[in-house]
């Protein structure tokens, strides 16, 4: 691209436009968060450059000493923050502040809408905080020039917010970023020194860089820091005040509430190390999407190294914000080296350890807050058991479950509790899986549990199949499916009609075929005709819906199904004697059985017509 090559227009997508109206005409609260978000840019741009430095020291140029810089005009109007930093090519403008909307604006879209209070502080989170430059903005310029691109290769970036940009190709011979606001006139508080100062101070004091203004004195002369640039982490927990940590928190994870909680660390010995880690109060929009781990912050020796550092932090704890500062490792360690250091290893096992801690302290003291955590994050935490196996224990009691005992409690029991109450003789902990927990509750398979007084967990959250499948025991005590065939509750009392039900099983046998796998008695069943179960060693019916849903190949596993002998209609088919009427009889019991399951029906036109022809 030629130095003079013509300014370009280009348009916004509609996402980003609707984004921009909502900076512009509706963000009243807190609106000083702006000056937070580009800060965070800048601080975010020199850490990326020191990063990539490391591999190439050419990459800084003859400027090495890196910062960030505010400053203001009274007759202009304008307000800059400058960085020289990484700095963008023209290519990454258009992706990064450009066309298509990033990947949060939908939500924070949506989480604007719910919020009342239109309150600017929400932003951090979405990773769209470039845009909130025009909460007090009615113009804003970007000036850039990527570092290890030649002066002509600078871009300038200009949008008024209203649904384009332009971008053209410029002369700069400074690397890093500009962004210049040309301030709204109802935005004059920020061409005030004093302001700026206790903006910075109360937002961006932790960044470790230095933020440098311009003394009031001196019209156009020294400029001096502002911030403390001081890395909290490294400073003596009895010297830092909860209002510390919080706001500390705030800026690392990009949250606006205040942490849940926090563990702040310093290892000695063999592996020396720092670590200040905070459980969040709130589940991010992006919990669910596992490519996204930016949770802790990776520091050797106080230089930021990176933050995607998966390594640090297993997937199970991924709502786990925070920094981890080694003192071990080379400043030029690279992303190959983590993944194969004894170093992680060793800071990774005993961060796991300290976060695993708080939480049983949470469960034990707090109660409360522990309830918070578990609606946030249980479900994640559900994925432990099959991720660290080392652990399996410890996170196992920090699950939470309903149960038949108090169903309306929520998720409140713990496998402990469940021990404690389990009956005399009672060896195993009794759990059924549903879609819902009404259908759980509901589920035919409960009825004999009910009647003996045998507690059973409720699991409804999608990854209970994958949790049971890898948690198989508590304390020495198996976790059982109460839809397993080899559940038996009461074979000492078995019905008197078992006895001649034996022509009746065989019957159902011929009438069923292929359909199922066996036909049995049941002595799981009290009110209901009769329920399928699955062998001890087949993927339940419910995993198998599930792997289904996901476009997954699921094995076919024929369900056994179960007759309750004792119940009025199924004695009365013994006196049934035309073969055809009880096909369509054997056939409706095994339907209603996978319809009480939740289930769905392979062939639910022939299910219809059979039930009316018996119903006429
Ligand atoms: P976030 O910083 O959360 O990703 P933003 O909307 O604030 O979201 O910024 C979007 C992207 O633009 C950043 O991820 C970064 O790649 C780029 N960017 C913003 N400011 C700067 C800057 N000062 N220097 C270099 N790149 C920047």
């Amino acid at each position: 691209m030629s130095v003079d090559a013509p300014v370009e227009t280009l348009e916004f997508q509609a996402e980003v436009k609707q984004l921009l109206r909502l900076m512009i005409h509706s963000l009243y609260s807190n609106r000083e968060i702006f000056l937070r978000e580009l800060v965070s840019n800048a601080s975010d741009a020199c850490d990326k450059l020191r990063f990539e430095a490391l591999g190439d020291a050419g990459l800084y140029e003859s400027d090495p000493a890196l910062q960030i810089e505010v400053l203001f005009d009274k007759d202009t109007k304008t307000l800059t923050v400058r960085d020289n930093g990484i700095g963008m090519s023209r290519e990454e403008v258009i992706e990064n502040v450009g066309t298509i909307a990033r990947s949060g604006t939908k939500a924070f879209l949506e989480a604007l809408e719910q919020d009342k209070a239109k309150d600017a502080a929400l932003i951090g989170q979405f990773g769209v905080g470039f845009y909130s430059s025009f909460i007090v903005a009615e113009r804003v310029e970007l000036l850039t020039r990527r570092a290890g691109l030649t002066a002509g290769h600078g871009v300038r970036w200009v949008s008024d917010g209203s649904g384009q940009y332009t971008l053209e190709t410029i002369e700069r011979a400074a690397r890093g970023t500009e962004v210049i606001l040309h301030l709204k006139d109802d935005a004059s508080e920020f061409l005030d020194g004093w302001r700026l100062r206790q903006i910075i101070r109360r937002y961006s004091d932790h960044i470790t860089l230095p933020v440098m203004m311009r003394s009031e004195s001196e019209e156009g002369g020294e400029t001096e820091r502002v911030n403390s640039a001081s890395a909290l982490w490294a400073r003596a927990k009895s010297e830092i005040s909860d209002e510390e940590y919080a706001e500390f928190y705030k800026h690392v994870a990009h949250d606006w509430e205040a942490p849940l909680a926090w563990t702040h660390n310093r290892v000695e010995g063999r592996n020396e190390y720092t670590s200040l880690l905070f459980i969040p109060a709130r589940a991010p929009f992006d919990l669910w999407d596992r490519d996204r781990m930016h949770g802790v912050k990776l520091y050797v020796k106080r230089v930021f190294i990176m933050d995607d550092a998966e390594k640090l932090m297993p997937r199970y704890l991924r709502f786990v914000r925070g920094v981890i500062d080694s003192n071990d490792l080379p400043l030029n360690v690279s992303r190959e080296i983590l993944q194969s250091s004894a170093v992680i290893d060793s800071i990774r096992a005993g961060s796991v350890k300290k976060i695993l801690g708080q939480l049983e302290q949470m469960a034990e003291n707090e109660a409360e807050k522990y309830a918070t955590f578990w609606k946030e994050f249980g479900q994640v935490l559900k994925e432990g058991p099959a991720e660290d196996f080392a652990n399996r224990e410890q996170i196992a009691r920090l699950l939470r479950f309903a149960s038949t005992q108090d169903s309306a409690a929520g998720p409140v029991m713990s496998l402990k509790a469940y021990l404690e109450r389990m009956q005399e003789g009672q060896d195993a902990i009794y759990y059924i899986i549903a879609d819902t927990l009404a259908a759980a509750l509901n589920s035919p398979h409960l009825e004999a549990f009910r009647k003996k007084g045998l507690e059973v967990l409720l699991l409804s959250d999608r990854v209970d199949e994958w949790l049971v499948s890898h948690l198989r025991e508590f304390e020495g005590k198996p976790l059982k499916s109460v839809t397993r065939a080899d559940v038996k509750l009461d074979e000492e009392d078995k019905h008197p009609e078992a006895e001649q039900a034996g022509d009746l099983i065989e019957r159902f046998k011929t009438a069923l075929g292929e359909s199922v796998s066996d036909v049995r008695i049941s002595t799981r069943l009290v009110d209901s005709p009769s329920c399928v179960v699955t062998d001890e060693h087949d993927m339940s019916l419910h995993l198998q819906r599930l792997l289904k849903e996901a476009g997954q190949s699921a094995p076919a596993v024929r369900p056994i199904l179960e007759l309750n002998v004792s119940h009025p209609l199924v004695a009365r088919l013994k006196s049934i004697e035309d073969d055809a009427r009880f096909s369509d009889w054997a056939r409706l019991l095994l339907e209603q059985a996978i319809l009480a399951e939740g289930g769905a029906l392979d062939d639910a036109a022939g299910f219809v017509r059979r039930l009316n022809r018996l119903m006429s």
